[in-house]
């Protein structure tokens, strides 16, 4: 499809520099913080403007993912509320933790390739 760029796809899920991919954007491993320029090409990062996207996004993907895996266990297994009060949390927590960082880097990076002119030339 035009609009899935696999190089893009490739750097966010590295947290990978979009112009570049030589270099991790954010500051440390694990923090949202995003570095103020790359360090190997200059990419001045702090420009990007990627605000609650990345968090928007997730919410989304994962409601429309995890509300339909509770009802088929609620259907098929109907375990008591506790359990799913512990299960779904630690899903949750695992799947964002895992994916947001990515994320907020592809989001980052498709910024960076449908609005260049956003970042300083
Ligand atoms: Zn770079």
């Amino acid at each position: 499809m035009i609009w899935l760029d696999t190089t893009l796809i490739c750097r966010a899920a590295g947290s990978l520099c979009p112009r570049c991919g030589q270099a991790k954007i954010y500051k440390s491993r694990f923090d949202l913080a995003v570095r103020e320029t790359c360090p190997s090409c200059g990419l001045a990062l702090a420009r990007n403007d990627s605000a609650d996207g990345p968090a928007v996004f997730l919410i989304f993907i994962l409601g429309a993912l995890l509300v339909p895996a509770a009802l088929l266990l609620e259907v098929l297994v109907q375990p008591p509320l506790w359990v799913h009060a512990v299960l779904w949390t630690a899903v949750a927590l695992f799947l964002v933790l895992g994916t947001l960082r990515p994320l907020k880097a592809y989001v980052i990076a498709l910024q960076f390739k449908h609005r260049p002119g956003d970042w300083g030339g």
